[in-house]
């Protein structure tokens, strides 16, 4: 029955994809009208629902008449590597009506002997050798045992990143997602989910070699044995390697000799059928300085982004780091810091930890006093301005923008739209923009909880004002100046 499907699927879609998202399938059996399908992972799941589901409608209602039904089971594991995997049954109407049907559970069920099933049920392996000549190498490519996806906090912003790591992280090089390419800013969490995908490799499937690896530090590599003319040693070395994390590769820009090793040691190793993972703080189309011919590999497998957290995982990151540290905070004091902080989680790890660090020093309970003041101070080390940082937080700006306007500051976070309350309001938020280095979001927050476009038309409008008009010029140096005497007292 399910070769018939195939038929007809093979004529919908080509043949990349055919291999790719309908090989991998394993018909499991029938009960009436119903075929029951097995697929790898959740994710595998997910992708066909949403790519290949009219080719399956069709696939189904032909081979089995309209009545046709088919069900899932997915290996499911959730995301616990000390669990045991779990099989999901997912029942759905969707291949069979064409609504969006919803998901079931059906049951869920230990499974042991099934393919996909997680490689720690399997007897453990010897771990290969590796020739000890290459131990300072492998040393130098330690992975951080709390990298892990237990430690990694799913949300909407990481969820199709970390299920493709966590495929990747069960079958290395079995699944499509060769290379597997995580991008995104700053501190969301690339390293993080690279190494727990190594991690995860390591303790379960041990005899595969699993090297993480910087870009930098693969450039130095390269640099250092090309000097000592020994530049067969480091390729032997990784062509080695069963998984291959790099990490990072935007620095491999405009790096040419080192691209070329890199290459080499791509095309061996995924010809090998060995996995690779990369991450990148861009997109590959936007990475300039690599080698088109590198660019077009990294096309092969899955590209997956990181986003920008949303507050809800912000919340649970720091419900989950505090948990860690057996430490409870105040709602009120954990939902500023979500709200505030809101644009990178280093940042909001970097608050956690110096909040704990002051809060024991000094003897200090950590309520609102103690985190406006930790989050100040971390706020602002960042990254250097292009422009004055005037070193004062929002809550002092808003203090003295209301002094000097005879206002209070309950008048400034309130919803009024008297023009004597606008403009000063708005005049206060664009000092927080443009001389602090909080985000348009966070200040809204901190403005009675506005969106982050309201910020962003006061910043523009004072502006304005600010060139077009000399009494608001006035106003603004005089704030300032009160300011920066603020910050040296
Ligand atoms: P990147 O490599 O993208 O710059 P990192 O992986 O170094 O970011 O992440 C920065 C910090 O934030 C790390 O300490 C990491 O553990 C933490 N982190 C990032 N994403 C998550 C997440 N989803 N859940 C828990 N911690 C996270
Ligand atoms: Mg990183």
């Amino acid at each position: 029955i399910w070769n018939q499907c195939l038929k007809v699927i093979r004529q919908e879609v080509d043949d990349e994809q055919f291999k790719t998202w309908f090989s991998p399938i394993v018909p499991l059996h029938l009960e009436g009208n119903t075929l029951t399908i097995q697929v790898p992972s959740l994710f595998f799941y997910e992708w066909i629902e949403e790519h290949y589901v009219h080719a399956l409608r069709k696939a189904i209602v032909q081979v089995l008449g309209k009545g046709g039904r088919l069900d899932y089971s997915v290996i499911v594991d959730r995301g616990d590597a000390s669990h045991h995997p779990l099989a999901m049954n997912i029942s759905t109407a969707k291949a069979n009506n064409g609504d969006r049907g919803k998901l079931q559970e059906k049951q869920t069920a230990p499974v042991r002997e099934q393919e996909g099933g997680s490689a720690s049920l399997r007897p453990k392996r010897k771990a290969k050798k590796i020739p000890d000549e290459y131990r300072a190498l492998l040393e130098e490519t330690e992975l951080n045992s709390h990298y892990t996806f237990e430690n990694f906090v799913e949300g909407d912003c990481n969820r199709l990143a970390r299920s493709a790591a966590f495929a990747v992280a069960q079958k290395p090089g079995v699944t499509s997602f060769n290379p597997l390419m995580i991008y995104g800013g700053v501190g969301l969490g690339k390293t993080h989910l690279v190494q727990a995908i190594g991690n995860y490799i390591r303790k379960t499937q041990e005899e595969k070699i699993v090297v993480y690896v910087s870009s930098e530090k693969f450039t130095s590599q390269f640099i250092e044995e090309l000097k000592n003319n020994n530049l067969q040693f480091l390729t032997n070395f990784y062509l080695l390697i069963d998984v291959l994390i790099i990490d990072d590769v935007q620095f491999l820009a405009g790096k040419e000799k080192t691209q070329e090793l890199f290459f080499h040691v791509f095309n061996h190793l995924h010809q090998k059928g060995k996995q690779i993972v990369m991450t990148s703080d861009r997109p590959p189309r936007e990475l300039k300085g690599l080698q088109d011919r590198l660019l077009s590999r990294f096309k092969w497998g899955l590209t997956a982004d990181l986003q920008q957290p949303d507050f809800e995982t912000r919340l649970a990151i720091i419900q989950r780091k505090l948990q860690n540290e057996g430490i409870s905070l105040d709602a009120e004091v954990i939902e500023y810091l979500a709200n505030t902080i809101d644009s990178n989680i280093r940042e909001l790890e970097g608050v956690i930890v110096s909040l704990m660090a002051h809060s024991s020093l000094n003897r200090r309970p950590i309520d609102m006093a103690l985190a406006k003041e930790v989050v100040q101070r971390v706020v602002q080390k960042q990254d250097e301005l292009p422009h004055e940082d005037i070193e004062v937080g929002i809550d002092t700006i808003m203090e003295e923008v209301a002094r000097y306007f005879g206002l209070s500051v309950e008048a400034l976070k309130s919803k009024s739209r008297k023009k004597e309350i606008v403009v000063p309001r708005q005049i206060a938020m664009y000092l927080c923009k443009e001389y602090t280095n909080f985000s348009l979001k966070s200040i809204g927050y901190h403005f009675g909880g506005r969106d982050h476009s309201t910020v962003i038309h006061a910043v523009q409008n004072i502006s304005e004002l600010r060139e077009k008009d000399a009494d608001f010029r006035l106003y603004i140096d005089q704030l300032l100046d009160r300011l920066r005497m603020l910050k040296q007292s």
